[in-house]
């Protein structure tokens, strides 16, 4: 595996491989949701290039760009032994100048959701992608429907922008215990942990009701509200894949979504339907 840190030394490793090249995006701090992603782009490509990256532009102030876990050699570790080719391992003045264009998230479904919630969020997560595509010049990128949203405003983006790559949406991994891997999860103690599950059990009941036949949002999101207490909740949301707020269900194009404060750490989670 080449771990490349700069721009030239990613493009000194990519110019001598042929053939399709699979990307996977990541902050680090690396998990079985990533590892899934790396494995998809393993099976599907002729060459595999994973970034890791803590974007700060995607950080609001006060978040936990600070103490966001990092996790350098393991993470190195477990890409090597996913069979990754190329580690893009770039620090912040690498990818960032001063008083840059910078891209810019809709504003409408880059302002709702997490958009309310942490606004100002997707611009520095298109940003980052964008400059990330540029530099691995991918043929896939792999994202996870657990970060619905950004995938969707990735997805658009792609489009907007004519770019010339496939996105490819993976499955959210989870722990036996219904439990939505990720990065932050390392945030929460035991009885957090706990608490933490009301996500994924809501997202279960949501599940439960369709499949009973109760199709009406209100229905739906009140239980789910009551399956979350005593958490302090960002917003139950059901959308179609457009992400636009919708009054019933509509299998096959339906986004339960869920965002949660367990603690002080602030999870998300989701089902499509
Ligand atoms: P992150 O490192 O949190 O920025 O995540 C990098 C990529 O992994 C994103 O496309 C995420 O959606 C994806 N991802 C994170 N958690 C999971 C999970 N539990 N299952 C599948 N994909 C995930």
């Amino acid at each position: 595996m080449i771990i490349a840190r700069s721009a030239q030394e990613l493009r000194n490793a990519l110019d001598s491989k042929t053939g399709s090249v699979g990307f996977v995006p990541t902050m680090g701090a690396l998990h079985i949701g990533h590892r899934t992603l790396i494995d998809a782009a393993r099976r599907e490509n002729d060459t595999v290039v994973v970034s890791i990256f803590v974007n700060p532009t995607q950080f609001l102030p006060g978040e936990d760009l600070s103490k966001y876990p990092r996790r350098e050699e393991a993470d190195f570790k477990i890409c090597e032994l996913s069979g990754v080719d190329v580690l893009f391992y770039p620090d912040v003045s690498t990818m960032y100048g001063r008083d840059e264009v910078r891209i810019t998230a809709p504003d409408v479904r880059g302002y709702i959701l997490e958009g309310a919630s942490r606004p100002g969020h997707f611009d520095g997560v298109l940003t980052v992608v964008m400059k990330l595509f540029n530099l691995v010049r991918p043929t896939r990128a792999y994202f996870g429907k657990k970060d619905a949203q950004q995938l969707s405003l990735i997805t658009q983006m792609v489009g907007n922008f004519f770019m010339d790559l496939t996105i490819v949406p993976m499955d959210t991994v989870r722990e036996n215990d219904g439990l939505a891997l990720s990065s932050r999860n390392v945030y929460l103690n035991p009885s957090e942990r706990t608490e933490a599950l009301k996500l994924s059990a809501s997202l279960k009941r949501a599940t439960k009701l369709v499949m009973q036949g109760t199709l009406e949002s209100d229905a739906i999101k009140a239980q789910m509200l009551e399956i979350l207490e005593p958490l302090e909740v960002e917003y139950v949301a059901i959308v179609n894949r457009a992400f636009e707020s919708i009054g019933r269900v509509e299998i096959g194009n339906t986004i339960v979504l869920v965002a949660a404060r367990v603690g002080s750490t602030r999870l998300i989670d989701n089902v499509w339907m």
